[in-house]
């Protein structure tokens, strides 16, 4: 369990500077599970520990729900020496909270990505007997269409042998890459989590994914008015549905 010092814990939740918290300890305002705080530095654990202020309960949630819109060049980790990781799209007063990520993107795909602290809900949603659906959008190479569409309808047997469940694919348009080669845009609904899966799915039909975009998982759809690399945290109703 994280603790932290109780003038970081106040300073998020607006009570003031280090200083000022500082005050309020000298002048016994503070209480840690029932007992006056002397020290301002004190670790408590916000998710765990009661804090008071002036007789007051602070309010502290113990769950935080964050949609992020992933940008690629970041990895679905909570730390890491070397690479940037989602977690640090997210700012301190959030972050308190232990948020982590709820399955995983590449470090090249964009796109919806759910954080959390609850356990629970992250299990759920994880469980592979739950089948949990999500949806992708993908720029593939090549012209695919039918043929692949049933094919992924009925299973394909990926790299290591693995053959996938049932997944449902849309063309959603027809281009091309600015060499000249044929490009088509699917939107492809899984209801697992294989490493690399949609990749390897495309790949077991001879095509090749060139830019990968998760847009909903379960009944969470990506915001349309979150910029790559923003978050915002659930409304009520996604929360609901969540549940
Ligand atoms: N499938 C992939 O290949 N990559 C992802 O990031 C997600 C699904």
């Amino acid at each position: 369990k994280k603790t932290q010092r109780i003038d970081k814990i106040l300073g998020y939740l607006g009570y003031g500077s280090r200083s000022d918290i500082k005050k309020m300890t000298k002048q016994g305002r503070i209480a840690l599970n029932g007992v006056t705080v002397k020290d301002s530095g004190a670790q408590a654990n916000p998710l765990a520990d009661l804090i008071e202020v002036d007789g007051e309960r602070v309010f502290y949630r113990e769950y935080v729900y964050l949609m992020l819109h992933k940008p690629p060049g970041v990895i679905s980790a909570t730390e890491d020496l070397r690479e940037k990781t989602v977690l640090d799209l997210i700012p301190p007063e959030f972050r308190v909270f232990s948020p982590f990520p709820v399955g995983r993107l590449d470090k090249d795909t964009e796109g919806l990505l759910l954080l959390t602290n609850d356990g629970q809900l992250a299990h759920d949603l994880l469980s592979p007997r739950k089948h949990v659906p999500k949806t992708y959008l993908a720029d593939c190479q090549g012209t695919i269409g039918e043929r692949e569409a049933g094919l992924f309808a009925q299973g394909v047997e990926l790299d290591d042998g693995y053959v996938t469940l049932p997944a449902e694919m849309e063309v959603l348009e027809r281009g091309a890459y600015e060499n000249g080669e044929a490009k088509t845009v699917i939107s492809l609904t899984i209801s697992e989590g294989k490493f690399h899966q949609v990749k390897r799915m495309l790949e077991a039909v001879g095509s090749k994914v060139t830019y990968l975009k998760r847009v909903s998982m379960g009944p969470l759809r990506l915001d349309d008015a979150l910029p790559l690399g923003a978050f915002r945290e659930l409304t009520a109703e996604e929360l609901e549905a969540l549940h």
